[in-house]
């Protein structure tokens, strides 16, 4: 039998070209080469690693590693409060634990012995064979937006088949340059963010914090991509028409090959924003930490507003109603994406019921999203099956196009939508309003109006409330949790 071919060939190929950019310090893919082929050596006899994930050169070499040593690696939140991180480093049951030195670790990991990586390390030996496709390569945490987060076993195959299929959608090559500021985690940052790049055998520039003048610089200076989360997007729109609006950022953007958001909607405001100051269109790309990425628009695609374009390749999906029959495409037939292929997941660590629960008898793996779904395939997603469906007045309501409408209003700075038990109407919808100004509040009747005139009557908001700032988490995700969801 053949060895599996390598996660990373341009790493075996030891070249000077630069593989990761962390301020100031560079590794090229020999670099890289050496110090993560050193610390693999020193992880082969390891169980299972956690890796303290700050967004550092530290995390990426770690990372690399143990996928090199064919250790599953569990990435942790630096950021994680005390309760969520004790659940994960108990659930997945690490052997040891990889850090940058001089990083202080909080005491959950005291028991466990701590390697410190060191990006530096000077040249491996021939790196060990790598396992095989099925061999769990990384236990990555889903974000906890609906529940206590759960440990994604991903194997091998999930990584290179959902990276190889957006090469083939994004065209994505040795070439390009990658902008990114995102936490290193979650799938959006080191699968594709870090271990994206290095699989092309192409290079990644890391911001540490997102800034858009870090943007402007790194797109001025080479970098051809930028990854981010629609919060990024956020900021960049307000940039671009606050004032004479940023025209060093617009020109940077309009250069830039491709701009990609995902973790979250889009708001369809930002993205008519940042079209209009750029001339160029926001790609969305949606996936999960189960299932890597399912759909895309793609880079020789038409791209459509307020979709995540179509499903990549390999990647089988289909929308269901609630008995569990497809629903066909329409503008107005809503059903539950249910994806199969090889980018998903095995299991959920220590969860063999909700694995279960989660896959339909012939295989398809239950999203838990809604969406509808057009004639040339596109893939518009209304919102989440437990958060963001809103069954009102005998109509079912997503609450993202709601949130999308009230954006537009003036004196919104941010917005969320929920249900809430109604004695009338079964639920009704609640807006929860960011102000601009809090001085000023955008009231009841006329943001109810705005919806009724947007979309249609019985999509207006009944109770509005106001707050100071939704809670997010740490990719941007609004926590409707926290808002009695
Ligand atoms: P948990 O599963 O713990 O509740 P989570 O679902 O937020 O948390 P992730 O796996 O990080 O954890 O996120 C996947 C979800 O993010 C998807 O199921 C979908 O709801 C949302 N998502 C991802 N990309 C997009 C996108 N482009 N547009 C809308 N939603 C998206
Ligand atoms: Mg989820």
């Amino acid at each position: 039998m053949n060895a599996p071919a390598p996660l990373f060939p341009a790493l075996t190929e030891r070249s000077s070209r630069p593989a990761l950019q962390f301020g100031d310090r560079t590794l090229s893919y020999a670099d890289l080469a050496a110090s993560a082929g050193s610390l693999a050596e020193a992880l082969r006899t390891e169980r299972r690693v956690a890796v303290w994930a700050t967004p550092s050169l530290e995390t990426a070499v770690g990372v690399v590693a143990a996928l090199l040593a064919g250790v599953p690696a569990v990435p942790l939140n630096p950021r994680t409060g005390g309760r969520e991180l004790a659940h994960i480093v108990a659930d997945s049951a690490p052997s040891r634990v990889l850090a940058a030195a001089g990083d202080e670790l909080p005491a959950v990991l005291d028991g466990l012995p701590r390697t410190n990586i060191d990006a530096e390390a000077g040249p491996a030996g021939a790196p060990p064979a790598e396992p095989g496709p099925e061999h769990p390569a990384l236990i990555v945490y889903t974000s906890g937006t609906t529940g206590p987060p759960k440990g994604a076993v991903l194997p091998r195959r999930a990584l290179t088949s959902t990276l190889d299929a957006l090469q083939d959608a994004w065209k994505w090559d040795a070439a390009d340059v990658l902008v990114h500021a995102l936490p290193l985690f979650h799938v959006h940052g080191l699968i594709l963010g870090i271990l994206g790049p290095l699989r092309r055998g192409g290079s990644v520039r890391h911001l540490g914090r997102f800034s858009t003048e870090g943007v402007t610089r790194e797109l001025r200076t080479g970098a051809t991509m930028l990854f981010g989360v629609p919060t990024m997007y956020h900021r960049i729109a307000e940039a671009l028409s606050t004032g004479a609006g940023d025209a060093a950022l617009a020109e940077a953007l309009s250069g830039a090959r491709l701009l990609v958001s995902g973790s979250a909607a889009l708001p369809a405001r930002d993205h008519g924003r940042i079209a209009a100051a750029t001339g160029r269109a926001v790609i969305e790309r949606y996936g999960m930490t189960e299932t890597l990425m399912n759909t895309s628009v793609r880079a020789d695609g038409e791209p459509r507003a307020g979709t995540v374009g179509v499903p990549l390749r390999g990647v089988e999906l289909r929308l269901v109603d609630e008995t569990g029959v497809p629903v066909g495409p329409g503008p107005d037939l809503v059903g539950e994406i249910q994806v199969r292929g090889p980018n998903l997941f095995s299991e959920y660590l220590n969860r063999p019921e909700a694995t279960a629960e989660a896959f339909t008898e012939d295989g398809w793996f239950r999203t838990g999203d809604m969406a509808i779904r057009d004639g040339d395939g596109y893939v518009r997603i209304v919102g989440r099956k437990a958060t963001d469906l809103i069954k009102s007045g005998g109509y079912k309501i997503g609450a993202g196009e709601i949130e999308n409408a009230l954006m537009e209003y003036p004196g919104v700075r941010d917005v969320a939508v929920t249900g809430e038990p109604d004695a009338d109407l079964g639920e009704r919808i609640v807006a929860w309003i960011v102000p601009a100004d809090p001085e000023h509040r955008p009231q009841l009747t006329e943001l109810a109006d705005h919806v009724a005139a947007q979309l249609a009557p019985h999509k207006r908001p009944r109770a509005v409330r106001y707050l100071s700032e939704l809670p997010r988490n740490d990719l941007g995700k609004i926590m409707k949790r926290a808002l009695g969801v």
